[in-house]
C-alpha cells in the first residue's frame, strides 16, 4: 500500500507528536508546530503534507489477491468437483478429470474477478463519503479535504463537524463532543482550551478534540497536533477495520437457503447413489457419477456470487443518480417506503433566496433583481428609492436593518468573472445581498462594527445574535431570526426613524401576510449593549431588543420535485414536509408542492401538547408541519412506526441524528448536511435534492426486482436439470446429459445469461406499484409456483427431446447434445420471460431486450456452436454435430417455454389472482 518512505517519515512524525498536548498550554503547541492563529501558508501546508504523508488511516490490511483467490475454492460445490475429479482420475478417465479441474478453475476465476468488481464498487462510494475540513490557511478560512491536514493546520469545528485530526483546542465556544468510538461514552463531553493534567486519559483530556470524534454543540479551533496513524484513533483502528461485507436481508437469507438446499442435495444424492447401486444394480463408477451430476446439476452455487454482483451494480447505478447508499441493507428497506419525511428547505425547495419583501419602520419596500447578484432597486410606495444619498431620515429603519443584515451574517459573497457566489448559508446570503443592494459596503461595515462575540444559529432556538464594538466605544447585539420568536424578544420597534412601543398585532398581520405569500420571514432586532462586555449569553438577547423590521425571502420549490411528489403519490408512498419554517409559508410551500393539499398544517408547538397515541392519530392524516424542531422529527418517525409504515426521514443536523437513526431509512444531506447526519443515516443525497429520493425509490425498487429475477432465473435451472436426471435414475434409463455437460451449462451458459440480469432496466411500472410489504416472503407463493412450473417445463423439454433423437434413430451421443442444446435454447427463451416476472414480455421493447441481454445472448451462442460443433469440445463433452432440422426443433422447443409462459402470465392477468391482482388493484 504505502511505500516505505512515508512509512518512515510517519514514524518520525510520531515521535515528534507525542508530546503530552493536553497538559501543555495551547500557545506551546502553536510554538512547536510554528503555526499562528492564522494558520499555516499553502506552501508550508504543501512540505509538510510530503513529509508526513496524507491524514489517512491506514486501511485495514485487506486479503491479498492470491488469498482471495485461493478463497474461491473454498465452497461445497468445489468439494464435490475435486473429491469427482479424483474419483474419475483414479478410474482412468482423464478427459472428465480434465474438464472437471478445468471447469472448476474457469468458476474460481469467475468469482475472483466479480468480487473484484464488486469490491471496487463499493470502495467508489466510500470516497465518495471523504471527509472534508475547514481550515485557516494564509490567514483565510478554507475547506480542504480532511486528507490533506497536515500537523501545525489550525482546524475550525463547527456543531455536526467529525473531528479531522487530533487537535489541541486553541478557542472553544461551548464545544460538546460526543467521543463513543474512543471512550464508549455517548454523552457528549465539554471541552475547553485549558490544560488538564498529564496523566489525564483519553476521555478526560478536555482541551483536545481527537479525531473521529462529533462535535455535538459549539464552535472551536484547534491545532492539529496528529494526523493518520498517529491519532488517538488510528492507535486503535485495528478495532474499527471493520471491512462491509456485500449483503443484505436478502442475499443473505438466499445465501442460507442455498446451503440449506446444498446440504439437503447432498444427502440426497448420497441417498441416490445407495438406491441406484443396491435397488436398480448399477455399477458403482456409473452411479457415483449420476451422483456427481446430480449434485452439480441442484446445488445453486452460482446465485450468491449473481446476487452480490447485482447488488453492487444497483448500488453503483443509484449513486449515479446521487442517492450514495452506506448501509447495503437500506437498498432493500427503499423498496418497501410507505412514506417519506421531507426537509422543505433546499430539499423540496432550490435554496437559492433572493429577499423580495422588507417592512421596516413600518414602511414596506419591494425589491428587485434575483439570485445573489446585489443590483436590483428597492421600491417604497411604487418608485425608486436611494439609500446611500437619501438625507430624508424616513428610511432610516430600512437603513439599520440592512448593517444588522450585514453584520449578524456568516455568509460570503464572491465576485468572479461576472457572477456572484455564495460560501455559507443561502437565508444569510440573502441577507448580505439585501444590504450590498441598500449601498452598504461590506468590508468597510466589518471594519467600522468588529464582531467580538457571537450566538450561532441553531434550530432549536431559530434567531442568531451577534455582537460589535465600534472604535468610538460604543456596542452593539444584532439579532436575526423566526419572527415570532424575535418578538418575544422586543418590547420596542422603528416607526419610521423613532422609537416606539412595539405594535404586536401590526407585525404579526404583516409576518402573516409575507408568509401566505410562501416567503420565508427572518425578522431583524438590535439594541445597544454595555461597551466593557465582550461576551454574550442568552440572557443578553432575551429582552429589550428594538425591533427593526422583516423581510419576506423567497425561496422557490424545485420543479423536479414537483414531479418527484407526484410520482411518489404513484406509488403508494405518502411524502410529509418538516420545516422549521413558519406554518403559513410552509402551507404556500406545500400547496405549490401538492403535499398537505387535503390537510391542515401541524406546528411543533401542536405537537408538543399531543401525547403519543394522539400523535400517532395525528400523522396518519397530517403532511406538513411547521415549526418544528430535530426533536419533533424522532417523535414523528416513532408515531408513524407505531402506524406501521416503513419511514424514510432526510435531516443535516447534528440533532437530526436521533431521528435519521431511528428512521427505516435516514437520509442525510450530502452538501449542506453535517458529518453527524452522515453518520447517522443509510443514504446520502449527493444533490440534497427530494427528487433524488424518489429516484432511489426507484432503484431500490428495481435492485429488488432484479435479485428476484437473477433469483427466478437460476432456481428453475437447478430444478429442471436435476428434475431431468431423477426422473432417468428413477426410470432406470440413461442419463439424458453427463455431468461434464451440466457443468458447461450450469457454469458457463447460466452465468453469462444470469449476469444479464443484473443490468435489468427499471421496469416502466415500478413507481405505479404499493410499496413491497415488508414482511413479504422472498419466494411468494407465486415465485414458488413459477419455479416449479418452469422446472417441469424444462425436464419435459430435456427428456422430450432426449427421447425424441434416440427414437428417429440418433446416437446417445447426439441425443445428449441436442438435450444439452435444448436446455441452453430454454433458458434463452425463459430469460426474456423472466424479465418480466408479471407483465407480458411479448412486447417490442420485451424482444428488443437490453445490451447486456442481446451481449449474452450472442456470447452463449458462439460458446454453443463451439460446444456443438468443435471437434475438441467433441472430445472432451462428447458432443456431436447437429443437422439444421435438429437446430430448428431445439428452438421451437425453446421458443414454447417462453409462449406457456406468456399464456400463464395472460391467464393470471385475466383473472386476476395472486400477485398480479395486487398490482393491478393499487395500480388503479
Ligand atoms: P428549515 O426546516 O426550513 O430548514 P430552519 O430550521 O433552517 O428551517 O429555520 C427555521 C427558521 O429559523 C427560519 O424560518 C428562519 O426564520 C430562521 N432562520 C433560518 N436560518 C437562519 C439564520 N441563519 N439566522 C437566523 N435565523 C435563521
Ligand atoms: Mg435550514
Amino acid at each position: 500500500m504505502t511505500d516505505s518512505a512515508t512509512d518512515q517519515s510517519r514514524g518520525r512524525s510520531a515521535g515528534n507528536t507525542h508530546l503530552p498536548w493536553h497538559s501543555l498550554p495551547a500557545d506551546a503547541a502553536l510554538e512547536h508546530f510554528r503555526s499562528s492563529a492564522d494558520g499555516l501558508s499553502s506552501a508550508e501546508a504543501a512540505r509538510r503534507l510530503d513529509e508526513h504523508g496524507p491524514n489517512r488511516l491506514a486501511t485495514p490490511s485487506r486479503r491479498g489477491p492470491v488469498v482471495r483467490f485461493l478463497l474461491q475454492f473454498h465452497n461445497v460445490l468445489i468439494y464435490v468437483l475435486l473429491a469427482a475429479a479424483t474419483v474419475t482420475a483414479l478410474l482412468g478417465h482423464w478427459v472428465d478429470t480434465a474438464v472437471i479441474f478445468g471447469v472448476a478453475l474457469i468458476n474460481s476465476v469467475i468469482g475472483f474477478v466479480q468480487e473484484g468488481k464488486a469490491e471496487r464498487a463499493l470502495e467508489a462510494i466510500r470516497r465518495m463519503l471523504s471527509l472534508h475540513a475547514f481550515v485557516r490557511r494564509d490567514g483565510q478560512r478554507r475547506e480542504i479535504a480532511a486528507e490533506e491536514l497536515v500537523p501545525g493546520d489550525i482546524v475550525l469545528l463547527a456543531s455536526g463537524d467529525k473531528v479531522p485530526a487530533d487537535l489541541r483546542l486553541i478557542e472553544v465556544r461551548s464545544l460538546r463532543l460526543e467521543e463513543a468510538v474512543l471512550t464508549g461514552e455517548s454523552v457528549p463531553a465539554e471541552k475547553h482550551a485549558r490544560p488538564v493534567g498529564a496523566d489525564a486519559v483519553v476521555g478526560d483530556r478536555a482541551c483536545i478534540a481527537h479525531s473521529g470524534t462529533l462535535v455535538t454543540y459549539g464552535q472551536a479551533a484547534g491545532i492539529v497536533v496528529a494526523t493518520g496513524n498517529v491519532t488517538e484513533i488510528g492507535r486503535i483502528s485495528e478495532l474499527m477495520a471493520e471491512v462491509e461485507r456485500l449483503s443484505t436481508p436478502l442475499t443473505r437469507k438466499m445465501a442460507i437457503f442455498a446451503r440449506w438446499l446444498t446440504a439437503a442435495i447432498l444427502v440426497f444424492a448420497t441417498f441416490t447413489f445407495v438406491f441406484g447401486v443396491i435397488l436398480r444394480g448399477y455399477a458403482l463408477a456409473d452411479m457415483f457419477m449420476a451422483a456427481v451430476s446430480l449434485a452439480v446439476a441442484a446445488i445453486p452455487e452460482g446465485l450468491p456470487a449473481i446476487l452480490t454482483i447485482t447488488l453492487a451494480i444497483g448500488v453503483q447505478r443509484m449513486a449515479g443518480r446521487n442517492a450514495i447508499i452506506r448501509q447495503l441493507p437500506a437498498v432493500e428497506t427503499l423498496g418497501s417506503v410507505t412514506v417519506i419525511c421531507s426537509d422543505k428547505t433546499g430539499t423540496l425547495t432550490r435554496n437559492e433566496m433572493t429577499v423580495q419583501h422588507v417592512v421596516a419602520g413600518t414602511l414596506e419596500y419591494d425589491i428587485d433583481g434575483s439570485g445573489y447578484a446585489p443590483y436590483g432597486a428597492i421600491n417604497h410606495a411604487g418608485s425608486e428609492i436611494d439609500l446611500p444619498q437619501e438625507t430624508v431620515t424616513q428610511h432610516a429603519a430600512f437603513q439599520q436593518l440592512a448593517r444588522a443584515a450585514l453584520l449578524c451574517n456568516d455568509a460570503e459573497l464572491r465576485h468572479q468573472a461576472g457572477t456572484w457566489t455564495l460560501v455559507g448559508d443561502p437565508t444569510e446570503g440573502a441577507l448580505l445581498t439585501l444590504a450590498l443592494k441598500a449601498g452598504l459596503d461590506g468590508e468597510s461595515e466589518v471594519r467600522t462594527f468588529p464582531r467580538t462575540d457571537l450566538i450561532p444559529f441553531e434550530s432549536e432556538h431559530r434567531f442568531m445574535a451577534s455582537l460589535h464594538h465600534d472604535h468610538k466605544g460604543n456596542a452593539f447585539v444584532y439579532v436575526k431570526g423566526a419572527p415570532e420568536r424575535l418578538l418575544d424578544m422586543c418590547n420596542a420597534q422603528l416607526t419610521y426613524d423613532r422609537p416606539a412601543p412595539l405594535d404586536r398585532p401590526y407585525w404579526e398581520a404583516e409576518i402573516e401576510r409575507l408568509a401566505a405569500q410562501g416567503e420565508r420571514v427572518l425578522a431583524l432586532a438590535s439594541r445597544s449593549f454595555d461597551a466593557t462586555s465582550r461576551t454574550l449569553t442568552f440572557a443578553d438577547v432575551e429582552t429589550g431588543l428594538t425591533l427593526l423590521g422583516i423581510v419576506g425571502i423567497i425561496d422557490p420549490p424545485r420543479s423536479e420535485a414537483i414531479e418527484a411528489v407526484a410520482n411518489c403519490r404513484a406509488a403508494g408512498i405518502r411524502v410529509k414536509m418538516i420545516t422549521g419554517d413558519h406554518i403559513g409559508t410552509a402551507q404556500a410551500i406545500g400547496r405549490q408542492l401538492g403535499i398537505g393539499l387535503d390537510s391542515r398544517p401541524v406546528s411543533g408547538r401542536e405537537i408538543e401538547q399531543l401525547d403519543d397515541d394522539a400523535l400517532r392519530e395525528l400523522v396518519a392524516t397530517t403532511d406538513v408541519f411547521a415549526r418544528s424542531s430535530p426533536e419533533h422529527k424522532l417523535r414523528l418517525v416513532q408515531a408513524l412506526q407505531a402506524n406501521g409504515e416503513v419511514v424514510a426521514m432526510t435531516g443535516d443536523g447534528v440533532n437530526d441524528a436521533p431521528a435519521l437513526k431511528r428512521a427505516d431509512v435516514g437520509i442525510a444531506m450530502g452538501i449542506k448536511g453535517t458529518e453527524a447526519a452522515k453518520e447517522a443515516s443509510e443514504m446520502v443525497l449527493a444533490d440534497d435534492n427530494f427528487a433524488s429520493i424518489a429516484r432511489a425509490v426507484e432503484e431500490g425498487r428495481t435492485v429488488y426486482d432484479n435479485l428476484k429475477k437473477s433469483i427466478m432465473f437460476l432456481l428453475p435451472m437447478n430444478g429442471g436439470e436435476s428434475g431431468a436426471l431423477i426422473a432417468a435414475i428413477l426410470l432406470g434409463t440413461v442419463l439424458p446429459i453427463t455431468p461434464v455437460q451440466i457443468l458447461w451449462v450450469n457454469m458457463i451458459s447460466s452465468v453469462a445469461l444470469a449476469l444479464a440480469l443484473a443490468f435489468e432496466p427499471t421496469e416502466p411500472d415500478v413507481m405505479r406499484r404499493p410499496p413491497r410489504a415488508a414482511s413479504e416472503p422472498i419466494l411468494s407463493g407465486f415465485l414458488l409456483w413459477r419455479v416449479a412450473l418452469v422446472s417441469s417445463l424444462f425436464v419435459a423439454g430435456i427428456f422430450g427431446m432426449f427421447e425424441y433423437t434416440l427414437a428417429s434413430g440418433g446416437t446417445l451421443e447426439e441425443a445428449r447434445t441436442v438435450a444439452v442444446n435444448t436446455l441452453v435454447a430454454m433458458e434463452i427463451f425463459y430469460l426474456f420471460s423472466v424479465r418480466y416476472l408479471v407483465n407480458t414480455s411479448f412486447t417490442f421493447t420485451g424482444i428488443k431486450g437490453t445490451p447486456a441481454v442481446l451481449i449474452a445472448i450472442a456470447l452463449v451462442l458462439v460458446l454453443q456452436a463451439f460446444f456443438t460443433f468443435a471437434p475438441v469440445m467433441g472430445t472432451l463433452f462428447e458432443s456431436r454435430p447437429l443437422d439444421f432440422v435438429q437446430l430448428a426443433q431445439i428452438t421451437l422447443v425453446g421458443a414454447s417455454v417462453f409462449v406457456a409462459l406468456e399464456i400463464e402470465k395472460g391467464l393470471r392477468r385475466r383473472l386476476g389472482f395472486g400477485a398480479v391482482a395486487r398490482y393491478v388493484q393499487h395500480a388503479r
